[in-house]
């Protein structure tokens, strides 16, 4: 307990420092790998899936953020002040517990989904899957398996649109029904009762389609770049370092190489276990 506090605080010290060291300019940064989520993202540029951190190369997120940093016992004033609970446009972006969600998005995919299943099996512990219309409606029985093993479903847009948010309300709420329908043709009682947008480019619009259409706009804490690929190792430390009460960490079964955080998993959910409850968002949402 007393190791799992110190871990804690330094954690929370080395982001505070990073944080305000990003503010103050990102030539303070010192450590490469924490640079990579603040990079500017350049979705609209990629050619394969991913959610980087559009939001957080925002500043006023980087601030959101690490405001949020939920210390387990004396920051009531200080959170009372900001909730850590909500990010970029009142998304979700905490579990609102001392728990840790993990996030799987872009998938089902083959190959990735059911290594991560497996893994999450192993370890007793559920996650929260973000799926995309077309690979639900190419991949249902994955689906279905995801709930079957007690896994919560979030919709990630039809055809992970990154530029979704954009678009006309009647477009987006077509491309939004269009993915819960594939979702429900799968696993037809499963609630979904989340949404991410692609590369958490949001905007108002797709939040209140969104909202409209019962699911919560979802954003994340913790972005260890894993769609970057940068192998097990600095997934899996960016994660065990980073990771706090209440954080929701942004994970990937689909849009590429996913081997990288395959690997990672068997060295975040045995460190991760030790510190957190490690559970699926609540199914019908918060
Ligand atoms: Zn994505």
């Amino acid at each position: 307990m007393g190791a799992a506090r110190a871990v804690g605080m330094i954690t929370l010290v080395v982001t505070a420092v990073l944080g305000s060291a990003y503010l103050l300019g990102r030539g303070l940064v010192p450590d490469v790998s924490r640079t990579d989520t603040t990079v500017t993202a350049t979705g609209a540029a990629h050619v394969e899936y991913a959610d980087q951190s559009a939001a957080d190369a925002d500043p006023d997120t980087a601030a959101t953020t690490d405001t949020g940093s939920s210390e387990p016992d004396d920051s009531d004033e200080q959170e009372q002040e900001h909730d850590p609970n909500f990010g970029p446009m009142g998304t979700r972006v905490s579990t609102g517990t001392a728990g840790v969600a993990l996030t799987f998005d872009d998938g089902p995919h083959p190959d990735y989904t059911p290594q991560v299943l497996a893994i999450l099996r192993e370890h007793h512990m559920t996650a929260t899957f973000c799926v995309v219309g077309k690979n639900a409606q190419a991949y249902p029985w994955l689906v279905e398996q995801i709930v079957a093993e007690g896994h919560t479903l979030c919709n990630h847009s039809w055809d992970h649109d990154v530029a979704l948010g954009a678009r006309p309300v009647d477009w987006i709420r077509a491309d939004l029904m269009r993915t819960s329908e594939a979702i429900r043709a799968a696993a037809p009682d499963a609630p979904i009762a989340w949404y991410r947008q692609p590369g958490g480019a949001w905007t108002y619009s797709v939040i209140a389609v969104s909202r409209d259409l019962g699911m919560t706009p979802l954003h994340w804490t913790l972005d260890p770049s894993d769609w970057r690929a940068p192998g097990a190792t600095r997934i899996a430390t960016s994660v065990i370092d980073e990771a706090r009460p209440g954080s929701i960490v942004l994970l990937h079964d689909a849009g590429g190489d996913r081997q990288g955080t395959v690997d990672a998993l068997y060295q975040i959910l045995p460190e991760l276990a030790g510190r957190f409850e490690i559970q699926a968002l609540p199914p019908r949402g918060l």
